[in-house]
């Protein structure tokens, strides 16, 4: 592998070829503004807030995202006129933006509010016609605020790219630019399988998490990070936690499964304060269930299970374990099940 030496905002790196100017500058520690580009994506350069100064070349900025390092480079990311060119790029996206983050969902954690605090971007000095589209709602956990949308195109390639399903893409040019699903449909009439990703990429509000809509916004909310207990995989995930309740779950980025979930660890945690959860055993007497300790329920199966056993034999019983409990836990029920019961017919959810 060939090394490059170059120079970014006065201090020297070496980095493999190939590397481009934003990995590079991130290696030293400089943080330079990005709001299309993510590591597991794509280059897009869609958003050109990663634009820098090259001496040399007075013809443009170039979006550090996409531009590879080269031998001796040397590189300004915070120079005035690099300042300048990034405020203009909001001003141009405020143009077009509804300025609505008294109620946005995203408020607190929107990467557009947050480079407009830091490079001191009030209002837009550019005025003209705006585009307006209807909110989708149609889906059971996602709505599209179009409005909001900046046209980074996260969302289009984290369902590409890393979700393999391809349910939006860019649709229409120029002004009438959009992310639309095919035949320009609800989202719920696409291919999309709920994963949530999109929402978890977008540097903006323009997609919301509807179960957590209103519930608390990011810098409210506790997050306990625990292993989604719906199967095997154990995703990491994080319980977003606002006055002893559960109103979000977000990715953790540095766990096994990068931060990516399934429908079920993403939106699958109301039930934990569904009124109707059993919280005690029921026993079924003259076909009506009654309330249980743990302790009769537990003697009550004993009793069955020999019972079933004396008549029948053991190979009467059969049991099928659960994705949602441990390794140990599945380890002791299929022992339980040989040795205590005397049968090897178990099996396993995952398996059926
Ligand atoms: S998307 Fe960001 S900038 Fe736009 S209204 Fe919401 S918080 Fe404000
Ligand atoms: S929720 Fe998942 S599948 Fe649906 S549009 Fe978003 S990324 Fe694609
Ligand atoms: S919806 Fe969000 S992630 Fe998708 S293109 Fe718009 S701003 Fe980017």
């Amino acid at each position: 592998m060939r090394f490059v030496s170059l120079t970014i905002d006065g201090r020297q790196v070496e980095v493999a070829e190939g590397t481009t100017v934003l990995e590079a500058a991130r290696k030293l520690g400089i943080e330079i503004p990005t709001l299309c580009y993510d590591n597991d994506l794509s280059i897009a350069g869609a958003c050109r807030l990663c634009i820098v100064e090259v001496e040399g070349n007075n013809k443009n900025l170039p979006a550090s995202c996409a531009l590879p390092v080269a031998e001796g480079m040397v590189v300004h990311t915070n120079s005035p006129k690099v300042r300048e060119a990034r405020k203009i790029i909001l001003e141009l996206l405020l143009a077009n933006h509804p300025l609505d983050c008294l109620t946005c969902e995203a408020n607190g954690r929107c990467k557009l509010q947050q480079y407009c605090y830091e490079y001191g971007v009030k209002e837009s000095r550019f005025s003209g016609e705006r585009r307006h589209f209807a909110i989708d709602d149609n889906h059971p956990f996602i709505e599209r605020d179009l409005e909001k949308c900046i046209l980074c195109g996260k969302c289009v390639r984290v369902c590409q790219e890393v979700q393999g399903v391809g349910a939006i893409d860019y649709s229409g040019r120029g002004f009438d630019t959009k992310v639309a699903t095919f035949m320009d449909r609800s989202l719920a009439d696409s291919p999309c399988v709920s994963c949530g990703q999109c929402i978890y990429m977008c540097p903006v509000g323009a997609l919301t998490a509807k179960p957590s809509k209103g519930k608390g916004r990011d810098f409210e909310v506790t997050k306990v990070v625990t292993t989604c207990g719906y199967c095997g995989v154990g995703c990491q995930l994080a319980l977003n936690v606002k006055d002893d309740k559960i109103v979000g779950v977000t990715n953790v980025p540095d766990s096994h499964n990068q931060g990516y979930l399934c429908v079920k660890g993403r939106f699958g945690y109301e039930f934990v304060d569904d009124p109707e959860r059993l919280t005690t055993p029921l026993i079924k007497e003259n076909g009506k269930f009654r309330e249980a300790s743990w302790e009769e329920a537990l003697d009550l199966v004993a009793q069955k299970f020999n019972e079933i056993r004396a008549k029948y034999g053991p190979d009467a019983l059969a049991g099928v374990s659960s994705a949602r409990v441990t390794n140990e836990e599945n380890y002791l029920f299929q022992k339980f099940f040989r040795a205590v019961i005397g049968t090897n017919n178990v099996d396993h959810c995952a398996r059926l």
